[in-house]
C-alpha cells in the first residue's frame, strides 16, 4: 500500500481540483464531438497533460492510420477540425492529428525501474439531440450541448475529465515512486472503432497493468464501485448497402429491382437467426434508409446494424449468419449487396489479481464506498483490445464500474449522472496508480 501521507496528499489535492474536474466535464459536455472528430477535446486534453508535466503523444504517434474503423468522410473530418479551431482548439496539436487521428497519450516516467500502469479514457460523443427542457440538469445549469445533433449521452465527457483529474493529482505529488504511468485518451469508442488502432500502434506493448472504467451502466448508486465486470459482449458493427434498379412504378414496375423490399426482408430475416447454445446473442438493425420517391421503384437502400455475442465465438456465428442472410435475400430480390465491417469489439476477462488490488486500495482510502467484485457489463467495449494485448504479454487488466444515479438510460437524450461519481473515480484511480508506483511489492 502507498504510505498514508501519500494517500492523504491525494485526498487533499482532490479537494483543491474538484471544481476544475467538474468544469472540464461541463466544458466537454457543451462541446461534444463524435468519433474521429474529437479535435477540440483531444487538443484540450493535450494542453492540460503538457501543462502538468506529462510527455504528450498525439495522432499517428499513438494510432495506426489503417487499423481505424468507421472513419467518416474527409469533408466531415475537415469541418469538425474547423469547428474545433473556432471553439478554442490549439493549432499546435491539430496539426499533429492528421486525418482525424484524434488519440492522445500522456506519459509520466519516474526514471526509476518499475511497472508501467496504463489507464484508458474515451472521449467521443453520440449523434443524439440533447433534451432542452429545464428538468434536464445540463440545460438548466447552462452546459447543454452547443452542437446540434451531438451529445455526451454516455458519460465520456466525465471519463475525459476523470483522466485530466488523475493527471493533475499525480503530477502534483512531491515524491515520484518507481515505474511509469500512461494515460490513454481514446477516440471513437462508440461503434467500437478506435481502440484497435491504438493497440496496433503499440500504445500498450510495454504495459504491465491496465485499468479502464465506465460510470453508470449497471452500477448504481453513487459510491458503488465494481472492481471488474463479467459479460462483455463481443460485437460487430456492419453497414449493408443494397443496389437495385429504378423504374416507373406504374408504367414498368417489372423493370425495377426493388432495394427497399430487399432491405426490409433482410431486417426481418435477421431477427430469425437461431439462438446459440454457446450463450446470449443480440441483433439490431438500427437504421434503414431506402428509395427515391413515391412513384419510383426504390433503387438503393442502406442498413446499419450490429451483432453481439457473450463470447467471441458466438458473435462470430452471428456475424457469419448476417452475411449469409444478406447475400441470400439479395439473390432472392435480384439486387446487389455490399457488406462492410465498420466496428468490432471482443470479449475479455478481468484479472482477479488486479481486481483484488483495486479492492484493497479502495478500502484503504477509508472512504465509505461500497466495493463489489464484479457486475455484469451486458454491453460492448473496445477497451477489451487493450486488455487482451496486455494480458497476452503477461500483464493484468481489469474494467471497473463507478456507480451513479442516472436521469435516463445511456444513449438517451435526457441522460445525466452524478458529478460526485467523477471525484470518486479520480480518487480511486489516483490512489491505485500511487499504490503501484510507491509499493515495494513488484508486479
Ligand atoms: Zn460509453
Amino acid at each position: 500500500m502507498a504510505e498514508r501521507h501519500i494517500q492523504e496528499n491525494i485526498q487533499k489535492r482532490l479537494g483543491q481540483i474538484a471544481p476544475a474536474i467538474v468544469a472540464w466535464r461541463r466544458d466537454f459536455h457543451r462541446h461534444p464531438e463524435v468519433g474521429w472528430t474529437e479535435f477540440r477535446t483531444a487538443s484540450l486534453v493535450a494542453d492540460v497533460l503538457e501543462e502538468v508535466g506529462f510527455q504528450v503523444l498525439v495522432g499517428q504517434e499513438v494510432m495506426n492510420l489503417t487499423s481505424r474503423m468507421g472513419v467518416p468522410s474527409e469533408v466531415v473530418i475537415a469541418k469538425a477540425r474547423e469547428k474545433a479551431l473556432k471553439n478554442g482548439a490549439n493549432l499546435k496539436w491539430l496539426d499533429r492529428m492528421v486525418d482525424g487521428c484524434t488519440g492522445v497519450v500522456g506519459v509520466w516516467d519516474t526514471g526509476k525501474p518499475g511497472p508501467t500502469i496504463a489507464l484508458r479514457f474515451d472521449m467521443d460523443a453520440l449523434p443524439v439531440h440533447e433534451e432542452a427542457t429545464n428538468q434536464h440538469v445540463p440545460a438548466r445549469l447552462g452546459f447543454r450541448s452547443e452542437i446540434e445533433g451531438q451529445m455526451h449521452a454516455c458519460g465520456h465527457d466525465g471519463h475525459t475529465a476523470i483522466g485530466l483529474g488523475v493527471a493533475s493529482i499525480l503530477s502534483s505529488l512531491k515524491e515520484t515512486g518507481c515505474g511509469r504511468i500512461k494515460l490513454i485518451f481514446q477516440p471513437a469508442e462508440e461503434g467500437a472503432r478506435g481502440a484497435k488502432a491504438m493497440v496496433e500502434a503499440g500504445v500498450v506493448s510495454d504495459v504491465d497493468l491496465f485499468v479502464c472504467g465506465h460510470i453508470g451502466l449497471t452500477a448504481k448508486p453513487t459510491g458503488l464501485i465494481a472492481t471488474g465486470v463479467t459479460r462483455f459482449f463481443a460485437s460487430t458493427k456492419i453497414d449493408v448497402t443494397i443496389k437495385g434498379v429504378p423504374a416507373h412504378a406504374a408504367l414498368a414496375p417489372e423493370k425495377g429491382k426493388n432495394a427497399l423490399l430487399a432491405a426490409a426482408a433482410i431486417t426481418l430475416q435477421l431477427q430469425g437467426i437461431s439462438r446459440h447454445s454457446g450463450g446470449d446473442t443480440r441483433i439490431n438493425v438500427g437504421m434503414l434508409e431506402a428509395g427515391e420517391g413515391r412513384n419510383i421503384i426504390p433503387s438503393h437502400a442502406k442498413l446499419t446494424l450490429e451483432t453481439r455475442g457473450v463470447t467471441n465465438e458466438v458473435n462470430d456465428y452471428m456475424t457469419e449468419e448476417v452475411k449469409r442472410i444478406v447475400k441470400a435475400v439479395a439473390m432472392m430480390y435480384n439486387v446487389e449487396e455490399h457488406i462492410e465491417i465498420v466496428g468490432r469489439s471482443i470479449a475479455a476477462p478481468c484479472d482477479e489479481l488486479l481486481m483484488n488490488r483495486v479492492k484493497e486500495v479502495a478500502i484503504s482510502t477509508g472512504r465509505e464506498w461500497q466495493v463489489v467484485d464484479t457486475l455484469p457489463f451486458d454491453a460492448s467495449e473496445d477497451a477489451t483490445y487493450f486488455m487482451e494485448a496486455v494480458q497476452k504479454r503477461g500483464g493484468l487488466a481489469t474494467y471497473t464500474l463507478f456507480g451513479t444515479e442516472l436521469s435516463a438510460t445511456h444513449h438517451h437524450h435526457a441522460f445525466d449522472y452524478s458529478e460526485e461519481t467523477l471525484l470518486i473515480a479520480v480518487e480511486l484511480l489516483s490512489q491505485l496508480v500511487a499504490d503501484v508506483l510507491f509499493s515495494e511489492v513488484k508486479v
